[in-house]
């Protein structure tokens, strides 16, 4: 069957001007797939410069591929036209971090919720679209009646970031790109938007693309997870094996900074120094290599290829080279539903 969406090799690099030679690479020969008949959440996770947001973009059509192809139902996105890139618009929909941003203080909620209704001709009227409302409303967890007819400002962050979602789901969207939903939520307010989340994949089977730095929620969220450095993967597989047991030292790093002492892990012993990124320096070897404590003279001489390290778990690093590789195309086989 055609996946829903695939990455096939992709490659994004942004240079500065046209007569500057700096150039960075913030995504690197990325395949994934999402397949249509198996709804899945997939977390994109890696700190701040992993690449992991332009990804995001690069799957909703807001910048192009330097290399490589993506593809939504096995149809290239950058050659979208006419009903295809109308259908695409309505099917894959955003979440995005900020649930202020896209409130225009002096319109009600309803005027937001009608704005999509009505630009995507979804209904024949006024109450047909007022049943789709108060539906999409029920499906995140809120009652139409204390939403409706209010402002913004007289909403919780967590309202309005469960209205966004809402918004998203009155166009029947198969894939909804979730860019750190709940990161500007209050705490207490976070699992019941992961919560909406869940029920989105479960109830209407629409897959989700979590981006995230935070391990926490994605590990309450998601069935697989991908783990970006510099844009390169550096382990990926289910969220369980990769949270409860990190082979690949960056993700050790990422977990060992996590406050919570009830994950059962292996790892922990060895101290990672966090510091910032060094761009630049390891460009021919792991990108990993100088802030690694276990660096090898090989790390600094080509990249690491993906080594299966468990059933559904591959890293990028030598430290397992006894280890099956996995070919970078085949990523989705390690990525359970
Ligand atoms: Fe560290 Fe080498 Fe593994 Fe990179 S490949 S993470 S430098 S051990």
């Amino acid at each position: 069957m055609t996946p829903l969406l695939e990455f096939r090799n992709v490659t994004k690099i942004y240079t500065k001007g046209l007569l500057s030679r700096a150039a960075t690479t913030a995504l690197d020969d990325v395949s994934l797939k999402i397949e249509d008949d198996q709804p899945t959440i997939l977390t994109v996770a890696g700190e701040s410069g992993s690449g992991k947001t332009t990804l995001a973009m690069l799957l909703l059509g807001f910048i192009t591929p330097t290399r490589g192809h993506i593809l939504y139902k096995g149809k290239d996105i950058t050659k979208l036209r006419g009903e295809e890139k109308i259908t695409f618009r309505k099917e894959v929909q955003a979440v995005f971090q900020d649930p202020f941003a896209v409130f225009n203080p002096f319109y009600t909620v309803d005027h937001l919720l009608t704005v999509p209704i009505e630009k995507f001709k979804l209904a024949r009227s006024r109450s047909e679209a007022r049943d789709k409302i108060d539906e999409a409303l029920s499906a995140v967890g809120l009652r139409p009646e204390d939403v409706l007819g209010r402002f913004p400002h007289q909403l919780s962050g967590g309202q309005r970031q469960r209205i966004n979602v809402a918004r998203a789901l009155l166009l029947k969207p198969r894939l909804l790109v979730a860019d750190e939903p709940v990161s500007m939520v209050d705490a207490s307010l976070r699992a019941t938007i992961l919560e909406s989340l869940r029920n989105l994949n479960r109830e209407y089977g629409i897959s989700i693309i979590y981006i995230t730095h935070d391990l926490t929620t994605a590990y309450h969220v998601a069935n697989s997870i991908i783990v970006l450095y510099r844009g390169s993967v550096m382990e990926a597989g289910s969220i369980d094996r990769v949270i409860r047991d990190p082979q690949h030292p960056y993700t050790r790093l990422l977990i060992d900074s996590i406050p919570w002492p009830d994950i059962n892990r292996k790892w922990g012993q060895t101290e990672i120094v966090a510091r910032e990124q060094e761009h630049g320096s390891i460009e021919t070897g792991c990108k990993f290599a100088s802030r690694c404590p276990f660096a090898m003279d090989k790390c600094r001489q080509a990249p690491p290829p993906l080594y299966q390290v468990a059933p559904q778990q591959v890293a990028a690093c030598y430290l397992y080279d006894q280890q099956p590789v996995v070919e970078r195309e085949r990523l989705s086989e390690m990525l359970p539903v």
